[in-house]
């Protein structure tokens, strides 16, 4: 961040008074600029003992597998926003039932959060974000073709619980590797 969106002028980075972190300040219009994390929503759409992953036509992780998710947008409640990611990249309606995992990336400054949801009629499709659009099972999701992590961690969860016929919600985070 280089300019104040306020008035225009350059900002500098200081520590304000008061406060222990530095900042992009505006030493024109006195306006302290914070820079906090992203959330990224998404969720486990189920269909019958399936659930449905979206191949990436986007940039980053170009044609690897995700689950539908994206940024939140403002005047969105997290529900909303995994509705609307699911509609988006997947074509496909979905009834939310519960929130499953949330998982901090610090080192990239966000919070990842997948809700388990129903699909309402099964239906779906490529959407524009996405190559093609799939339900798998277990056994057919591309393990080593998923584009991030923090999916990885949220369906080897889904699985686990699946197999205990319990679902609990799990809080966990990814770092960066250590070197
Ligand atoms: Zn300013």
């Amino acid at each position: 961040m280089k300019f104040c969106s306020e008035c225009g002028e350059a900002l500098s980075l200081l520590i304000p008074d008061g406060d222990n972190l530095a900042r992009h300040v505006c030493q024109s219009c006195g306006m302290i600029h914070y820079l906090n994390p992203k959330l990224v929503v998404g969720c486990i759409a189920e269909w019958r003992d399936q659930i449905l992953l979206c191949r990436r036509s986007i940039a980053p992780r170009y044609g690897l597998w995700t689950l539908p998710a994206g940024f939140m947008e403002n005047g969105e409640t997290t529900a909303d926003a995994a509705r609307r990611e699911t509609l988006e990249e997947a074509c496909a309606q979905v009834e939310i039932s519960q929130p499953f995992a949330m998982i901090s990336v610090p080192h990239i400054n966000q919070v990842h959060l997948f809700y388990r949801a129903r699909l309402l009629d099964g239906s779906f499709a490529a959407g524009l974000e996405t190559l093609e659009a799939a339900l798998c099972s277990e056994e057919t999701i591309p393990w080593q073709q998923l584009a991030f992590q923090t999916v990885t961690r949220c369906l080897r969860a889904y699985f686990a619980d699946r197999k205990t016929g319990r679902f609990v919600f799990h809080e966990d985070e990814i770092r960066p590797p250590i070197g």
